[in-house]
């Protein structure tokens, strides 16, 4: 048997689980992947991906902390979910701007990476057409009505947590302004599962 340097470097310094920790093959042991599971449909047009406990809360971190490889194989949840929510594929993805607080953060954007890794693997761009203001929680980039062009557009607003409010609010921002069709996903959610 041949050993290269890269069979010693794994016997030496074996990848860890990024969850529990365990030594494994991949960023997550077999246990932890278990955990990753796709909530229920619940027919609405604001929906969430996986359950936040377990190892999603985890990845979700480190996306944050700045495993921006991650953020594809992270999208693949949404993307699963939307086929499992039997939602069109979007034209346009839109990521939550992040809260004052956290914008002037270390930490990553997750909704931007996220919304990224759905464009790539759905091939469709990322418009950051949301905006927060300190008075109002959110509205559209743009002022009077939305451009022609979005309007007739699939819209799907990319978060990384799942808060009905704020999500309901990004939502009816996009649609006074006459977007068509918004719908928003979000990586995890809280309590559930
Ligand atoms: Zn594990």
């Amino acid at each position: 048997m041949r050993w290269g340097c890269e069979k010693v470097k794994m016997l030496l310094f074996p990848p860890l689980c990024l969850h529990c920790q365990e030594p494994c093959e991949q960023d997550l042991c077999v246990g932890c992947s278990a955990t990753l599971v796709l909530l229920e449909s619940e027919g609405k047009t604001i929906h969430a991906a996986l359950p936040q406990r377990g190892a999603a809360s985890t990845l979700l971190a480190a996306l944050r902390s700045g495993e921006t490889r991650l953020a594809t194989p992270l999208a693949g949840f949404l993307v699963t979910q939307l086929e499992a929510l039997h939602w069109p594929f979007p034209e346009v993805l839109v990521p939550l701007p992040r809260q004052w607080p956290e914008a002037f953060s270390s930490t990553l954007d997750a909704s931007f990476l996220l919304a990224q890794g759905v464009a790539s693997l759905l091939r469709c761009p990322v418009l950051r057409l949301l905006k927060r203001h300190l008075s109002h929680p959110l509205s559209p980039l743009f002022s009077s009505k939305c451009p022609p062009l979005l309007a007739e557009r699939r819209i799907l607003v990319v978060a990384d947590q799942f808060d009905e409010a704020v999500l309901k609010s990004a939502q009816r921002a996009l649609e006074e302004v006459g977007a068509h069709s918004v719908r928003v996903l979000a990586f995890v959610k809280a309590g559930e599962g």
